[in-house]
């Protein structure tokens, strides 16, 4: 396979910056709204937004339950900081209903810079993406509080009076971000998923 079929979830949040970068990464592109959007996709980009919003608009557009199932099945996945929510199979500091599509064993915590600062920039460096620390941006964005023992943790941040917090993971297909590389124009996150979607087809 040389360009996989990778959908975007576009319900609220910044879909269209990751249809942009995945397009410019060589991937066919799919607006996900509704459950038939799911049917034979590579992988799923769940973006940056609100995931309390994202959460709700999902079960009223009966798209929750195939995707929680798809990605049971092993659907590839990627998340940027609300995207890392919903992926997340634990919310600390959630809306009291908020639920999560899950499927990575790790606990984040909702707005977790924003206890520091609103917004937070920093170089960090992600195990598998190559040549020099990527800039991130991070928007009122959640960091990874624990992560299970299949999850490897790839980035870290030093966060000013809070410590070495974890903004990047990947368990198996799926792989989560606390920052949003669809806003600096940098392709290697995109690049690094793509590559993922194309192995785990041919595998
Ligand atoms: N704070 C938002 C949430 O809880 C995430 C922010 C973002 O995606 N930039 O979903």
């Amino acid at each position: 396979m040389t360009s996989p079929t990778i959908g975007v979830l576009a319900l609220q949040g910044d879909a269209r910056e990751h249809v942009v970068a995945l397009t410019a990464c060589g991937a066919q592109v799919r607006l996900v709204r509704r459950p038939e959007d799911l049917q034979q996709l590579d992988g799923i980009v769940v973006p940056g937004g609100e995931s309390t919003t994202i959460d709700k608009l999902a079960r009223i557009f009966d798209v929750r339950e195939p995707l929680v199932a798809a990605l049971r099945e092993g659907l590839p996945a990627y998340g940027s900081c609300a995207g890392m929510i919903l992926l997340a199979d634990r919310v600390l500091d959630g809306t009291r209903d908020q639920q999560t599509f899950g499927s990575i064993d790790i606990t984040v915590r909702r707005n977790a810079f924003g206890r520091q600062v609103e917004s937070f920039e920093g170089d960090v460096d992600i195990a598998g993406i190559d040549d020099g620390p990527l800039h991130a941006v991070f928007i009122r964005a959640p960091w990874v509080e624990q992560a299970g023992p299949d999850v490897a943790v790839l980035g870290q941040v030093d966060v000013p009076g809070a410590g070495p917090k974890i903004v990047a993971v990947r368990q198996g297909d799926r792989f989560v971000t606390s920052f949003h590389p669809e806003m600096t124009g940098d392709l290697r996150v995109h690049r690094y998923f793509v590559d993922l979607v194309v192995s785990a087809a041919r595998s």
